[in-house]
């Protein structure tokens, strides 16, 4: 079976570049410096899966022409995550009123839930403005163990956030890690093997980033990974992306948006 990943977005919290047209270290004439907040698209012939919703959300998918969307799966409730997640309405009332299914941590979803709850419960006129979404909390049994949604496996796996946990997913081939701290044992053995690794690496040069792996660190999970490609992404307005070329060793890349990659099962 053809699986394809599409990066809809590889910018951070405020994207680049950040409002008011701020670009940072980055050049502006460099295409591939204009970076959407953090979106990965999983897609096989019949199955379209979103991972998080943030702002860009519905300019991502219009860009890159999905046009259908079965499951949402969430990394973590910040809101560069999930602050789109209005825009997932349209696919209700195109799909026959079938609530759309959103996969995350238990603790992550409710708070989601509890800041947009007229999409998980109706809004006061359940009539005019019904439940358009579906949560499905993981349980702990499901962490680290291969599972599937429709024809496409995956493996959900805790990370340490900093401030909170979020929680990374591979695929096949590939694994992905948005937003990361750091990795425990657990989550390593996951990813172990992958063929490609997208990571955020939004720390930079500062090890001392309370909640972003910097790339000293990926650097030396990826000792143990093996990964081929690693794809950094998280990529903030310090972070250009001809500077980064010329800076990262072999095997590592800068991420950008609409980077794909097919057939990673
Ligand atoms: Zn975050």
């Amino acid at each position: 079976m053809s699986v394809k990943v599409t990066m809809l977005g590889c910018g951070n919290s405020s994207g680049v570049p950040a409002v008011g047209n701020y670009w940072g270290d980055c050049d502006p004439k460099e295409p591939k410096n204009q970076r959407t907040r953090c979106c990965l698209a999983v897609q096989s012939d019949a199955t379209t899966i979103i991972i998080d919703t943030g702002a860009d959300f519905r300019h991502q998918m219009n860009t890159f022409d999905i046009n259908n969307l079965d499951a949402v799966f969430y990394t973590h409730q910040h809101s560069d995550h999930c602050h789109g997640i209005d825009d997932l309405r349209p696919f209700y009332f195109r799909h026959d009123r079938t609530q759309l299914k959103c996969y995350g941590k238990k603790s992550v979803l409710e708070e989601i839930e509890g800041r947009f709850h007229y999409l998980f419960s109706g809004g006061s006129h359940k009539d005019l403005y019904p439940p358009v979404l579906e949560a499905h909390p993981f349980d702990e049994k499901d962490y680290c163990t291969p599972q599937s949604f429709a024809d496409i496996t995956y493996t959900p796996f805790k990370m340490d956030h900093g401030t909170c946990t979020s929680i990374g997913y591979r695929f096949g081939d590939l694994s992905y890690c948005v937003d990361m701290k750091s990795l425990d044992d657990k989550a390593l053995d996951v990813i172990k093997g992958s063929k490609i690794w997208i990571v955020d690496g939004a720390g930079y040069h500062d090890a001392e980033n309370a909640v972003h792996a910097d790339l000293q660190a990926l650097y030396e999970y990826n000792k143990y990974i093996k990964a081929e490609r690693v794809y950094v992404t998280s990529l903030s307005t310090m972070m250009d992306y001809d500077t980064l070329i010329n800076e990262l060793p072999d095997g590592f890349y800068p991420a950008y948006d609409g980077l794909q990659f097919v057939d990673i099962l």
